[in-house]
């Protein structure tokens, strides 16, 4: 099912169709323009690993740092059979624009393995882990390029990044990664940082639109990470959320899913599907429920032009990267949706990194209320931000999030003068 998702269209392709759109509409400079379509560095890296059976494997990584005009690098890495080079330059290209629109002082990277995660036992996941490290040593530095958690990347991992490159130092450094364990210098809070963020864009987009958030009813696609953590907030303030689905299944309660419950049973059996107390639906039937809010937090291109036209949401709050396509967009557009486009709605993960990476660069850590009261703060001023431009210029949520991201970054560019 990802796989045919995945690979729909190449995700850099629709970075750039997307960056040209917002460039003209910015009337960029071309010089900038041509800086800004081409990452800064692109490593490829070679990962031999011994597996468990005594034979060699290898396994294909990268690490892309976008654009550090702003700050360090920043962006999580990804394991997933589906991972190109291609889709890190899109993902470290999107990192750019979102640590822009949410005002944090990194500039977009990304990295991944080509690998299916499930299929590794723990200690081939460890090696693995360790020699991507190795591999991409040279860009990676808590000045430099700070990498994070993605999809089916876990704190642990992150633990083992942190160990690799301290053991090439010799001491211990915690600022070269987020979204460590707490009790190696991660923050309080950074764990569900992504699902809160996006729940406090969907709360401001609710109050927007002037819709009450109590009794709306949510569609999940992607239960994982930031998928389950926003359909629990979004519960606990007495939403319904009536589907969720991840890699294995879809299920459906039209009365709402027991989200606590729920998430055990995940934890438990790996796997949203067999969940008692609801039934089973096709990807399709999950897309086209009636419902208020639809929460894309899977992988990229999961909405095209073949769903969209079935889609009843009146919210659609991006928690995945580019879980849209272009033609998707125009789709929803003319059916009046409300976007909240991804390099907003799903910027708490990368909000609460930046937190924990000036946490460790000061040895002193805030209590969990600090994180979440600094983490409105900035979803609110970021979603304001980017309704002024929606309003003001009259374009799209997406252009204008993209407007606004990509015309931070030229102004430090030409406040550097970066370029000649
Ligand atoms: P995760 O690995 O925790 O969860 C991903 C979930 O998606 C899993 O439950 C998986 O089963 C499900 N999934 C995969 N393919 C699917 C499909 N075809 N249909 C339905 N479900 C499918 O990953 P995550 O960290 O929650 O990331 C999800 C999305 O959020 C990604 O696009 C990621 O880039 C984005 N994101 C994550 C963070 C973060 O801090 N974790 C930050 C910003 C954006």
């Amino acid at each position: 099912m990802s796989t045919v998702l995945a690979t729909a269209r190449n995700p850099y392709d629709i970075t750039l169709e997307n960056f040209d759109l917002a460039a003209d509409t910015l009337e960029l400079e071309d010089d900038i323009r041509a800086m800004l379509r081409h990452p800064e560095r692109v490593l490829i890296v070679n990962i031999p690993i011994r597996m468990d059976n005594g034979r060699i494997r290898r396994f294909e990584g990268y690490r892309v740092q976008h654009n550090t005009a702003r700050g360090p690098a920043k962006g999580g890495i990804r394991y997933h059979p589906d991972v190109t080079v291609d889709e890190v330059k899109a993902l470290a290209t999107w990192m750019t624009w979102k640590c822009a629109v949410v005002n944090i002082p990194f500039g977009g990277g990304k990295g991944g393995v080509a690998c299916n995660p499930k299929e590794l036992s723990h200690g081939e996941i460890e090696r693995l882990t360790r020699r991507y490290a190795s591999g991409i040593l040279p860009l990676i530095g808590p000045e430099q390029d700070i990498p994070a958690p993605d999809v089916y990347t876990k704190p642990q991992i992150m633990a083992w990044i942190m160990d690799t490159y301290s053991m090439t130092k010799g001491y211990s450094v915690p600022g070269v990664v987020t979204g460590k364990p707490v009790s190696l210098g991660g923050s309080l809070g950074r764990n569900e940082a992504t699902g809160r963020g996006v729940f406090y864009a969907i709360q401001s987009a609710c109050e927007h639109l002037r819709l009450p958030l109590k009794g709306t009813k949510v569609v999940v696609q992607g239960f994982g990470n930031a998928g389950s953590v926003a359909a629990h907030l979004l519960d606990t303030h007495q939403c319904y959320v009536i589907a969720v689905s991840d890699s294995r299944g879809c299920i459906y309660n039209k009365d709402g899913l027991d989200i606590p419950k729920l998430m055990l049973h995940k934890e438990k059996t790996g796997t949203v599907a067999g969940f008692p107390a609801s039934e089973p639906i096709s990807p399709r039937q999950l897309f086209a429920l009636e419902c208020d809010i639809l929460i894309p937090a899977a992988l990229e291109n999961a909405i095209d032009e073949d769903n969209a036209p079935s889609i009843k949401a009146n919210i659609i709050a991006e928690a995945a990267n580019g879980p849209c396509t272009p033609e998707a967009d125009k789709v929803l557009e003319a059916k009046g949706c409300f976007l909240i486009p991804d390099i907003l709605c799903n910027a708490g993960g990368v909000t609460v990194s930046y937190f924990e990476w000036v946490q460790d660069v000061q040895h002193l850590f805030w209590e969990a209320q600090d994180v979440y009261n600094r983490l409105e703060r900035v979803m609110r001023t970021s979603f304001n931000d980017v309704l002024k431009f929606h309003l003001d210029r009259k374009v799209s949520m997406r252009l204008a999030a993209n407007m606004l991201g990509i015309s931070r970054v030229a102004e430090a560019i030409r406040l550097r003068g970066l370029y000649p």
